[in-house]
């Protein structure tokens, strides 16, 4: 599943190729129109109608992030508006000349929404798994995610919320783990860079919160702020769906240091898993407590 670092990279893919794009127009699926014929709001969470007439005929003016969520500044006449895209398990963007022309076959088979650019170039979400989300609003804030959500790990004030936060009352009893992996503490934590980097400030991941110390705090978010840079750096993790906007995959996956292995990249014993938050986790009892 891509996490914050996955999402920036095909940010700043999407940034290169659609910025100032204008979208002519807009093709769905035929899961997702029997999905919205039974009125499931497959994928997009709007009326088919709706999404396609706000988003024929703006141009996209920035393409941004924030979390797990990519968000296109739409420029039409008589103002702004937001496309929201999230990922989900496997979703990706390909910016071809059709559909087509997107190399990988599997994604190819499962395009879902198509932006015909007036240029002549197609802008389109695939998504394998289909648990992606596409959605227009008006202003960022109209968006329950955006508006609940801590701010970026990149920002002066991310330290100083992400321990009161960690601290307070709704989270001191829960494994810090599970905290750390809600975007109302920290946005774009998925299960993988959770482990890694509660492995890296060797934090046990089944501590409660509120017993971890605050200078232990201060490493964690340390660690997930390197652990993030590192991955961006390296095309981030291939694990199974992820894709870069051109097919590209990263190499992340080669750098983990917990993450699915066997034993302790730094002692050498054995790995424990555990579910945590629903999710497999993997961790050190000797080099984390
Ligand atoms: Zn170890």
């Amino acid at each position: 599943m891509p996490e914050l670092p996955e999402v920036e990279l095909v940010r700043r893919s999407l940034e290169k190729e659609v910025e100032g794009a204008a979208i002519e127009a807009v093709a769905f699926s035929d899961f997702v129109k029997k999905g919205h014929a039974t009125s499931r709001k497959t994928l997009v969470k709007q009326e088919l109608d709706a999404f396609s007439r706000n988003v024929e005929g703006a141009t996209i003016s920035k393409v941004g992030r924030r979390g797990k969520y990519l968000y296109f500044i739409m420029e039409k006449t008589g103002g702004i508006f937001h496309m929201i895209s999230h990922l989900g398990m496997s979703g990706a963007f390909f910016v071809t000349d059709s559909i087509d022309g997107i190399t990988d076959s599997n994604y190819r088979k499962h395009w879902q929404v198509a932006l015909r650019l007036q240029d002549g170039r197609t802008l389109s979400y695939c998504d394998i798994r289909r648990f992606g989300e596409m959605l227009t609003i008006g202003r960022m804030s109209d968006f329950p995610p955006f508006s609940r959500m801590a701010v970026e790990y990149t920002h002066p004030d991310s330290l100083p919320d992400f321990i009161d936060r960690v601290r307070g009352p709704a989270n001191r009893k829960k494994a810090i783990k599970a905290v750390i992996m809600d975007s109302t503490v920290i946005p774009g934590v998925g299960n993988i860079y959770a482990s890694e980097a509660l492995f890296a400030a060797g934090i046990l991941p089944t501590r409660k919160a509120g017993n971890v110390s605050v200078k232990r705090l201060m490493s964690l978010h340390k660690a997930i702020a390197e652990v993030f840079d590192l991955s961006i750096e390296s095309g981030g993790s291939t694990i199974s769906d992820y894709r870069g906007v051109s097919g590209e995959k990263g190499s992340m996956q080669d750098r983990f240091h917990i993450y699915q292995k066997k034993s302790c990249s730094s002692c050498g014993g054995p790995v424990k898993t555990k579910t945590i938050a629903t999710r497999n986790t993997f961790y050190c009892t000797k080099c984390q407590r």
